[in-house]
């Protein structure tokens, strides 16, 4: 079975343009860029889904807040503006099955849908 993209992104077997990166989480930019600044988060551990994420004991989720707020700062949107998302399974359209959030900025995004 061909392993998860965003593993072999988070191992460095993949060269991506990387953002930031510490211990548990890796940023690195969207291959497919809806935005002028759009950078995807990623823990290191393949966890599915924000479902996965909400269910474990731990500080992982608060520790994943602190890193989003500090790869808004290193790409420079965290005066202008940024929005986070993440899909959740399929009517939300998740392509990837390795949770990450995507960090969108760097012009007026509009109206969310
Ligand atoms: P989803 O629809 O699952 O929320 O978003 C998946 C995102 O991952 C898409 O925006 C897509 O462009 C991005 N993506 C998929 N494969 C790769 C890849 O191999 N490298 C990078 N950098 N981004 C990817
Ligand atoms: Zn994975």
């Amino acid at each position: 079975m061909e392993e998860c993209i965003f593993c072999r992104i988070a191992r460095g077997d993949v060269p991506t343009g990387i953002v930031l990166e510490d211990e548990r989480f890796v940023a690195f930019r969207d291959i497919h860029p809806k935005a002028p600044q759009h950078v995807l988060v990623v823990p290191r551990e393949h966890i599915l889904s924000l479902n996965d994420l909400g269910r474990r004991p731990g500080d992982i989720g608060h520790l994943l807040l602190q890193f989003i707020v500090k790869v808004a700062e290193r790409v420079g949107v965290e005066e202008s503006g940024y929005r986070v998302l993440t899909n959740v399974g399929p009517d939300a359209g998740q392509e990837v099955e390795h949770l990450h959030f995507h960090i969108l900025g760097g012009e007026d995004l509009g109206d969310f849908r």
